[in-house]
């Protein structure tokens, strides 16, 4: 029998329109003394089901839901339905491919909350950031090998946000074979390695995939691109291979720019530099110098990653926009992304309003960006609608 959780009088709401998440606050009574990552079943003050979800006593985030279904059993056979679904799609999507990178398991999106699973040429990398998803990841990593016929499966649940639920940092092979030190996927025509032992996130940035290849697109030969926050050189690689004359790729970590070099060569793309360092600083000393670019990229990691940062994220959002545009030459193209969930896309739009207001330029929206379709939305869960982005034309 699950332990009982009855929510404070009220606080049924969110989880009624299906939000996967209940706060620390909205708990009431505990009946019974489950364990942390234990299968608890949500009930409101009066005693109605609400969930089952999974039990994190130490977190702000104590429950993430599992199932609305009181039928529902939380078991290994529930998970492999899950991961079934979750694989069918990124099939149908036409993006699981031996030799590919894809998102197989996003959370929220996937209805699993905490725990993603990446997949790159025949290897699984996870992260579990939960309770919930630590007391089942080695199930769904055996579930996830089963769906999709990979050789290992490799953890990067290094995560800070572990601490927060009381689990430590944890990486390292899990089952199967251990990957190889660098992996080689193909995006787009375009071949990247991928360091899924010291890389960010899981190795790389696959929510960029379908915006690389439409950026690209709106390369025209010859043109001069700036790629700020470049990583291993993502962008930079898809407008190179798209006919771009050159491109400055810029990056504050050594390593990503050392294996974007190695990207570069392996594609035998020319025309690029490598700069390490901050871009706002660069940004700054490209304006002074009046240095233009056809194409500016700006990327940049979260800047806003709870409320207590909102106004200071916005603020870089918004200088960052403003010297973006202020490299621009006339007619030029700045493509802009915030993968802050906070942020909402008609607040992303403002300021970069306000930020192409502060360069004393004109700007136009002629695209808009998202999350590739292997990040999907949970319909309940609107923050797992993360990444936007904008094309605008100067
Ligand atoms: N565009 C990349 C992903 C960018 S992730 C891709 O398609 O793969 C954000 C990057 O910004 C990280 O590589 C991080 O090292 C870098 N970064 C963070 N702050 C920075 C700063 N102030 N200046 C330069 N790079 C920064």
């Amino acid at each position: 029998m699950n332990a009982v959780i009855k929510l404070v009088p009220g606080r049924e709401k969110s989880l009624k329109r299906h939000h996967q998440w209940i706060f620390s606050g909205a708990i009431g009574q505990v009946e019974g003394d489950p364990a942390p990552g234990e299968t608890v079943r949500i009930e409101s003050a009066k005693g109605e089901f609400l969930a089952q979800a999974a039990w994190s006593p130490r977190s702000q985030l104590a429950a993430r839901v599992w199932s609305f279904e009181e039928s529902d059993t939380i078991d290994r056979t529930f998970f492999a339905r899950a991961v079934e679904r979750a694989v069918a799609m990124r099939r149908d999507l036409g993006f699981l491919n031996p030799d590919g990178g894809c998102r197989l398991i996003a959370a929220e999106g996937d209805d699993l909350p905490g725990f993603t699973a990446d997949y790159y040429a025949g290897f699984i990398v996870i992260q579990a950031a939960s309770c919930g998803a630590e007391h089942f990841k080695r199930d769904l990593a055996e579930l996830l090998m089963e769906a999709t016929g990979a050789k290992g499966v490799f953890e990067r649940s290094d995560l800070s946000v572990r601490a927060r639920e009381g689990l430590p940092e944890a990486a390292g092979a899990l089952i199967g074979d251990a990957p190889p030190e660098l992996l080689e996927i193909t995006e787009n025509g375009v071949k990247f390695l991928v360091d899924v032992r010291h890389g960010h996130k899981t190795g790389f940035y696959l929510d960029q995939r379908e915006n690389r290849k439409l950026v690209a697109e709106l390369v025209k030969p010859g043109f001069e691109v700036l790629n700020c926050f470049a990583y291993t050189g993502g962008f930079g690689a898809a407008v190179l291979k798209h006919g771009a004359g050159s491109v400055v790729n810029v990056d504050s970590s050594a390593p990503a720019l050392n294996l974007a070099e190695r990207n570069f060569k392996l594609n035998g793309l020319a025309g690029y530099t490598n700069t390490a360092g901050d871009v706002f600083e660069l940004l700054r000393s490209f304006a002074q110098e009046k240095r233009f670019f056809d194409l500016v990229i700006l990327d940049p990691p979260k800047f806003i990653d709870g409320k207590n940062s909102l106004t200071r994220g916005c603020r870089a959002y918004q200088d960052i926009a403003r010297l973006g545009f202020s490299v621009l030459k006339p007619g030029g193209i700045l493509a802009t992304f915030s993968c802050s969930g906070l942020m909402t896309p008609d607040l992303f739009q403002k300021i970069t309003a306000d930020g192409c207001l502060d360069a004393k330029r004109s700007g136009r929206i002629f695209r808009k960006f998202t999350q590739s379709p292997d990040h999907p939305v949970a319909l309940g869960v609107p923050e797992s609608a993360y990444l936007k982005g904008l094309a605008v034309k100067a």
